[in-house]
Formats: structure tokens, sequence, C-alpha cells
């Protein structure tokens, strides 16, 4: 499988060159030549496969020769090794949990399957590899959690001081190891600004092959079309289902359009967002205008110029009209979302996050006008990684699940910065 540019101005390259690189020298995100079509004895009879099985099928076309079948298996494996149920919270609506991962977000599966990869071929050049990534929250504890410990490759996370959730912190800092953080007086757009520059210093990638985790990697982006293919190994409703996203960056809903032009049943796409509604006015009036981010209680889905969008419109081949026909989008604000996760959870015993509450929300206003349909409602964090928000809106503590207790006890270690890219080299040039 070759990679191009989705702005054209590259050469292509195949899934080793993608996943070093991550973003195109042109700058543009990288889109696989053809998209593989499952065969249809594969995508009807799901429940005879393993979820292995499934994962290395989905996968194995993108990544084509560059890693030998036993080592993506292995990799696979490694990559799924928790559940990721599908649960019922009402008569027409589902949860795909995704937050059973050691993070306590989908973003694990995706830095899970990544690293393992970079690790593999950083090992085939003996090369060390540092990692630079920026985060707002979810992505640095996914990545950190993902890379630690895997050989040749260092981790250097900058995160915006005091702007991340308690657990999302310690999570980021805690690990030790290859895994460095640091803690920088600024935004977290001043942290992407800061990353950005270093991709774009010559005389730093001199001395220093640097790397990134950034969402918009292939290698991040298509392994999240496995859970897709779960939630139907999983489904018994007799229609195909409606999947609601709860969506920022747009990697994730993006994998899912993936898995359905691959043959997976589905009937409808929901793209739920919070007030940062960019694509649910695009839809609308058909103008794209990004903006800058407003910040939410959702806030992993805080993006004003969500990356993805540009291969989804790839994925319709420029065609808003069938892109329409496909995927639909809602905005829920604040105080709906804490109406949601209050009324979900008394009334069905569900304890949603902020991010499923968009979602379900979402869902359940498509499912109003559309009788008779089911859905799943991807529920892509933990309650506890998003406490601060949850429990004063149930007036409730919600219990600590025992796999991040330890994480939680441990000491945070992070180098403090300031905002400029001065600062972020001199620190590169001397640890790394
Ligand atoms: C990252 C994230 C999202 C948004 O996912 P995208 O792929 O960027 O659309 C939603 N919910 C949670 C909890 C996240 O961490």
């Amino acid at each position: 499988m070759q990679y191009y540019s989705l702005n054209g101005q590259s050469p292509r390259v195949d899934f080793r060159e993608a996943t070093i690189l991550g973003q195109a020298p042109d700058g543009g995100l990288y889109f696989p030549e053809t998209i593989p079509v499952a065969d249809k004895q594969f995508t009807n009879n799901l429940q005879q496969f393993t979820r292995e099985e499934i994962a290395f099928r989905i996968i194995r076309p993108f990544v084509g020769t560059t890693i030998p079948e036993n080592v993506l298996l292995d990799i696979v494996t490694q990559t799924i090794n928790f559940e990721i149920p599908l649960v019922q919270i009402n008569e027409n609506t589902f949860s795909l949990e995704l937050f059973h991962g050691p993070t306590l977000a989908f973003k694990d599966i995706g830095a899970r399957f990544m690293s393992r990869c970079l690790g593999y071929f950083s090992g085939e050049t003996n090369r060390r590899v540092s990692v630079l990534v920026a985060t707002s929250g979810d992505t640095g504890g996914a990545v950190a959690s993902g890379f630690h410990n895997v050989e040749g490759v260092d981790v250097v996370i900058l995160y915006p001081s005091g702007k991340v959730s308690s657990v999302q912190e310690k999570q980021l800092t805690t690990f030790g190891d290859n895994i460095h953080a640091l803690e920088v007086s600024g935004n977290f757009d001043d942290c992407q600004q800061m990353v950005k520059e270093a991709f774009r210093d010559r005389d730093l990638a001199q001395k220093i092959f640097l790397t990134s985790a950034n969402s918009i990697n292939v290698a991040r982006w298509l392994p999240q079309q496995f859970y897709y293919f779960f939630a139907l190994q999983q489904w018994k409703g007799k229609q195909p289902p409606v999947f609601s996203v709860p969506s920022g960056n747009f990697g994730n809903i993006c994998a899912g359009l993936m898995a359905w032009k691959a043959g997976l049943p589905v009937q409808h796409f929901i793209a739920a967002c919070n007030a940062n509604d960019v694509v649910p006015r695009f839809l609308q009036t058909g103008k794209y205008e990004p903006r800058k981010a407003l910040p939410t209680i959702s806030n992993a889905m805080d993006v004003g110029n969500p990356s993805n969008f540009i291969r989804i419109m790839k994925i319709f081949n420029n065609d808003a009209e069938a892109l329409k026909k496909m995927v639909s989008s809602h905005t829920t604000g604040d105080q709906q979302t804490k109406d949601i996760l209050l009324d979900v959870y008394h009334k069905h015993k569900y304890l949603l996050d902020p991010h499923g509450a968009v979602g379900y929300d979402g869902l359940q206003h498509y499912l109003e006008t559309h009788g008779g349909e089911q859905g799943i409602v991807l529920e892509t964090a933990h309650p506890i990684k998003f406490l601060d928000v949850v429990e004063p809106v149930i007036n409730e503590s919600i219990p600590v699940p025992a796999s991040i207790n330890d994480t939680l006890k441990k000491e945070k270690v992070a180098q403090r910065i300031g905002n400029s890219y001065e600062e972020l080299k001199a620190y590169l040039e001397v640890n790394r």
C-alpha cells in the first residue's frame, strides 16, 4: 500500500515512511492510495473470528510488507489486550466502551498500535527516535503509556500547566524511564506551536531524529477501525447500527467511515460535537469556516479546525451531498451535556462521561426522527477522567478504577519550561 499527501506536492510513501514522517513534507495528511474492501463472507460473519483475527485482517493491507506478518499479529494482539464491550443503555441505545485501556480513553488503541510499529521500525534502523507531542489532556497519557519502555524511542510530552485534569496530569508525568513531561507555562496552542516549530527546524533535524505522535499519523488513525468491527461482532440488532461519535479532530469518525467503506454494515454516522461546531455548520451551509476553539466541559473535542475533515471529504470524493447522506451532525452545549449525563444516570443507571453524553444527545436527536433504528454511542473516556465535571453533576463521588490507583499514588515528575520555542530547543539539545 502506498500513501499520498492530500496536498499533492510530496512523493508517495509506504506505511513505514508515513508512520515515521507523520505528516507529509508538503504539510499534507497522508491518505491510502486505495481503500481495501473486505470479503463479504468476513464482514457478515464477524462472530466466527477472534478479535485478533479481525484486527489483523483489517490492518494488514494498510501495512503491506513493511512489517512481517508474525510481528504484525503480535502488535495487534498487544494493541487490543483489554475488553471493548458493547453495553446496552436503553432499548435503542448501546454504549461501545472504549475506555478499558491503560489510560481509560479510546486514544490508547491508536497510541498502542503506533508505538509498537515505530518501535519495530526504529529497531530496523538502529537509530534512536524522539517522539515529540503536545497534548490538551488525553493524547499525552495514551502516548506515554503506549510508548513506555518501547526500545529505541524517547518521548517528550508538552502540556499546558494547570489546564489538564488532575487524573490526566498524573497519567502524563508518572511513567519515568523513556517518557519525559514538560509542563509549559502557557496554553495548548502554545504547546502545539512549539512542537510545530521543532519539526520545521532543520538545524535540530541534523542532531535529533524527531517524529510526532499526532493523531493525524496513519498508524494512530487506521487501527481505530478495529473497534467498529468489534461493535458489529457484538451487535444483535436486526438492522445495521447508527454510530454516534463524539468528535473533535474527527480522526475517530473518519476511521469509522473507512471501516464502512471497507464493507462494514452501518446505517448512518453522527458526528456529535460540542459548541465547536465547524462541521455541523458546514453540513448546514456548505461553508467550511475554521474558528478559534471554544473551551467546553468536553474539552477533548475543543477543536476549531479539525485536521481529519479533509480525509473525510476525500472518502466521499469531495462530494458534500454524498457525505450528507451518510453523516449527520449535532451540537450539544455544556448545560445540555450535564442534563443528559444526570438524566441517563438516573433513568438508566449508566454513567456517561461528558464526551459520551454529547454522543448520546446526538444519537437521541437522530433516533427521534428515524423510528425503528438503533444506535451505538462511542463512549470515548471513562467518567473518572473528568471527575471535576461529573461528580458535581451527579452529586456523588465516582469509584476509582483499580487500574489507575497506582498511577494516582505516584509522584508527578515534570520539567517546567516557558512557552518559547528557544526553551524547547535548548531542552532537546541537552537532553536528547
Ligand atoms: C480525543 C478525544 C475525542 C475526539 O476524538 P477525535 O478523533 O479527535 O474526533 C473525543 N473524546 C475523548 C474522550 C477524546 O480523548
